[in-house]
């Protein structure tokens, strides 16, 4: 890893099942990685054949680790100290394959390290409800206890590019501490965070048959596990469609999904503007404004919109844009060019029908300047769907009531966040969202990687995920009785 991030600038770095290899000999059967700002290729991963993928989900189905609690807490204390040690590589790795500036990749590493230290901790505590039996018109002198087990079978992960590597430590470390095994798809375009990912936790003592990787495009394989027999949890974080699509398919079994958002940043007549300001562009400029939660729509009253559009622009001299590589930038690029030429269609088409830019609006190849539009109207496609780049559309609203409607009014239901120092109409408008997540003061992503986190409506089926929630979901629960005469 080290001589990848050594050789990170030059044309061609070829890393493949984990050796760099002769820049001559691209393997076919492989996934290519480019680094989205050059577009040189990095990387040619081979793609997993049908009969390894189904070879790994057998043995993951017949073997179950039985660690001890305290050897899985060792075990992701040492991912910890050796994540610590590596994370100059493990940033260079997502910068390299995603075009995240290293500032957000760096902040994608300490993400995974609080992944693994939560999840260590949940390893040394834990207590679960116990209920008398001698209660109702059945019972009798017993007490009716609880454990958690592993699920039967294998739970299948499927991950999304934009945080390459925290959502499969956020499937990964849960599986681990419930004692299921888990195999993970990785997006095709990150797959090197996550062998980084494997290494890792090969390296701390994880077998193969408690975590492994599989490569592969969506297609017939993929189909074909979705169904499989032994996968008894399909835990899916990436677009509606995809979920949607994967839901149609897995019939009976558990899955959980975790999709798109449209999230709002919602300010109130009263809210500090320069706050409000320094969180818009928090909100819709961090991760190149690839985040589930970004601040997608901009709500601010008609009587405060100029003010407000004045500070916000004003944020973007603190968000330099340009070689992620280099440490004083802060928006590297989004996925790809063909992703940069969506978005910036959706923008001239909004600009087209009437709302006005306000500052940035460049692009070149996949490098986006962060771009904040007003005048912006709920039926422009821009708004309506969500659009996964670093750009900050204003909406204006007359009435409070008027903004809870548009912040609801479209299909998603990730989070939201609201501006303002009125607590009161703070929680009337959070019991009026529909949503999963709700943040005052803050941006919408805020969240701990223990805490639950998930959407509701087209963003997913309401379960939560975060360390907490998710070890519950990725296990069993079994309950028992003793008589207690
Ligand atoms: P995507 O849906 O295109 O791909 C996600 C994963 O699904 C990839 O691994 C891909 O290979 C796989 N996939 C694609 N087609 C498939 C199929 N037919 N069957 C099975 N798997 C298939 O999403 P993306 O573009 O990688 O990620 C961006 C999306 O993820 C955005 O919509 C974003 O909001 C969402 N996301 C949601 C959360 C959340 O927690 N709610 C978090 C991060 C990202």
């Amino acid at each position: 890893h080290s001589q990848l991030a050594e050789n990170r600038f030059k044309n061609t770095i070829l890393y493949v099942n984990q050796h760099l290899v002769d820049g001559n000999c691209l393997p076919c059967n492989s996934i290519i990685v480019r680094h989205p700002f050059s577009h040189a290729i990095v990387a040619a991963v081979p793609l997993t054949t049908k009969k390894m993928a189904i070879g790994l989900i057998h043995e993951a189905a017949v073997h179950k680790a039985n660690f001890s609690n305290y050897q899985k807490y060792e075990i992701l204390s040492c991912c910890i100290s050796e994540l610590e040690k590596l994370a100059d590589t493990a940033a260079s790795i997502i910068t390299l394959e995603s075009g995240l500036s290293l500032q957000d990749s760096y902040s994608e590493v300490n993400r995974v390290l609080d992944v693994f230290r939560v999840g260590a901790a949940s390893c040394l505590t834990g207590s679960l409800p116990c209920y008398p039996g001698d209660i109702g018109s059945t019972g009798k002198a017993r007490t009716i206890y609880s454990m958690r087990v592993p699920l039967e079978g294998v739970i299948l992960a499927i991950t999304p590019f934009n945080h390459p590597m925290n959502q499969i430590a956020h499937k990964v470390v849960p599986a681990f501490v419930a004692g299921t095994g888990i195999i993970v798809k990785p997006s095709e375009k990150t797959p090197l965070s996550a062998l980084f990912f494997e290494s890792l936790l090969r390296k701390c003592g994880v077998p193969p048959f408690a975590f492994s990787l599989i490569h592969c495009r969506p297609g017939p394989l993929l189909d074909a596990l979705l169904v499989h027999k032994d996968v008894n949890l399909i835990a899916f974080t990436g677009s509606v469609g995809v979920g949607k699509y994967i839901a149609q398919r897995a019939g009976y079994r558990r899955i959980i999904l975790e999709l798109g958002g449209n999230d709002s940043l919602i300010v109130l007549p009263d809210a500090d503007l320069e706050q409000a300001a320094v969180l818009a562009a928090e909100g819709a400029f961090r991760n190149s404004g690839q985040r589930c939660t970004a601040v997608k729509r901009i709500l601010v009253p008609e009587k405060t919109k100029d003010a407000f559009l004045r500070a916000l622009c004003g944020q973007l001299e603190n968000w330099a844009y340009g070689n992620p590589f280099n440490e004083t930038i802060k928006v590297g690029t989004v996925i790809d060019t063909r992703a940069a030429d969506e978005i910036e269609h959706r923008v001239s088409s909004a600009i087209a029908a009437g709302a006005t830019l306000c500052a940035g609006g460049r692009r070149e190849g996949a490098l986006m300047e962060p771009t904040v539009l007003s005048d912006v109207q709920p039926d422009m496609l821009l708004v309506k769907e969500e659009t996964f780049g670093p750009i900050a559309p204003v909406l204006t609203f007359r009435i409070t009531e008027d903004a809870i409607e548009m912040a609801n009014a479209t299909p998603f239901g990730l989070s939201c966040g609201i501006c303002t120092n009125d607590f009161s109409a703070a929680m009337r408008i959070i019991r009026r969202l529909h949503v999963g997540n709700v943040n005052i003061n803050e941006v919408p992503g805020f969240r701990t990687e223990y805490t639950p986190f998930g959407g509701i409506r087209d963003s997913g089926l309401g379960y939560k995920e975060g360390i907490a929630e998710a070890v519950n979901l990725y296990s069993g629960l079994r309950t028992y009785s003793f008589p207690t005469d």
